[in-house]
């Protein structure tokens, strides 16, 4: 892909996993936003498939990197945003001790091209950090119930450290560090096949296939378009301090709702199939907003159907 070069004083971001899902959004946004962008990705679970529309613009590079190993990036970097990681629980299953080096490694070489740079460094956290909470909705405040020896504790833990290297790094060498805190979100370039609720229930729904509702389909999330999250990444990179901020759609549903819609709104004939619930799957999970409406002046603007319907129309081109 096209190598960026001086770039004309436009500012530059290195974004890790910018070959995936929402990684991909943001190279786009940032671009948008008047900056050369460079991503380093390993392709673990992403694909350049997912930038070939950025392929010859002059202000976009894509490097093939694991960010586990040093990072070697010449010239200037204003921004570093960290978004390198497994996010589907088959996938950081798949890969457990990937999973937490790029948490832990990962984030920790991503911090030191940071603070080798001067820039301001963005780590793009998760609701997992709350593991299966006791406190709903859940605001930053909230410390979390995280299992670290259950099979989801290799991504809830990762990230739990990656956080703590941020405060570290901010703490110790003056970074300029953010943290944002992402629930569920969906979009076009989801991979089909990851495993996630949004795309499993999609494929299966236009394939006619039965909807795979794991347990009794009452546990809870909140879904949150991808545009949505990416005005919050901006605001969060413009306005926010080194404290973490959630960025999701306050709008819960059951997964059992969640299957429901996905089948009238794509027409399908599919009918609810019941699978074992995995272990330790969190019961219920809604942001509480409130940090980032008052410091951002962010919320979202999609509504669950109209976020759906978007998604779906991607799908409807891959599945
Ligand atoms: P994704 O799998 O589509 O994208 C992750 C990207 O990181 C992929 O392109 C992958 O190849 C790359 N990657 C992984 N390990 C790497 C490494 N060691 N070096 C370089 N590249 C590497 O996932 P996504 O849904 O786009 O998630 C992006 C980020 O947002 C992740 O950090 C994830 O934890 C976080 N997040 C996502 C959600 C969500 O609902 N999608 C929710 C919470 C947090
Ligand atoms: N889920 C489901 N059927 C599927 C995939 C997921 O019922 O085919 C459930 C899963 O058990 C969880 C919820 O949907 O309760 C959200 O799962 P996802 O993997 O999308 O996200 P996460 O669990 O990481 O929030």
């Amino acid at each position: 892909m096209a190598a960026s070069s001086a770039g004309g004083g436009k500012p530059r971001a290195v974004v890790s996993g910018g070959a995936g899902f929402i990684g991909s959004h943001l190279c786009e946004a940032l671009l948008n936003r008047g900056m050369r962008v460079l991503t380093l990705d390993n392709f673990i679970t992403g694909s350049p498939a997912n930038l070939k529309h950025l392929e010859g613009n002059p202000d976009f590079e894509l490097r093939r990197q694991n960010v586990n190993e040093h990072i070697d990036v010449k010239g200037d970097v204003r921004y570093v945003l960290h978004f390198a990681s497994p996010a589907s629980p088959p996938q950081y299953d798949a890969n457990p001790i990937h999973t937490l080096k790029v948490g832990t490694i990962g984030t920790m070489n991503m911090l030191g091209l940071a603070m080798a740079k001067n820039a301001t460094f963005l780590l793009a956290s998760t609701s997992e950090v709350y593991g299966d909470p006791l406190v709903h909705p859940q605001p930053e405040s909230y410390w979390g119930n995280v299992n670290p020896i259950g099979p989801r504790g290799c991504y809830d833990e990762a990230k739990r450290c990656a956080e703590a290297f941020a405060m570290a790094y901010h703490r110790a060498h003056g970074v300029d560090t953010r943290i944002i805190r992402i629930f569920n979100t969906h979009g076009p370039r989801m991979q089909v096949s990851d495993g996630r609720a949004v795309p499993n229930f999609m494929a299966q729904a236009l394939r006619g296939e039965p909807l795979t509702v794991y347990g009794d389909g009452t546990q809870t999330r909140s879904l949150c378009y991808v545009s949505d999250l990416i005005r919050g990444v901006l605001a969060v990179l413009d306005k926010a301090d080194e404290l973490p901020t959630n960025l999701g759609n306050p709008h819960e549903v059951t997964m059992i709702e969640l299957a429901e819609t996905i089948i009238r709104i794509s027409g399908s004939k599919s009918r609810i199939e019941h699978r074992d619930l995995p272990v330790d799957d969190p019961r219920q999970r809604r942001p509480d907003i409130t940090r980032a409406r008052t410091l951002l002046g962010w919320e979202p603007q999609v509504g669950l159907e109209d976020g759906l319907q978007r998604t779906l129309e991607y799908f409807r081109t891959v599945v």
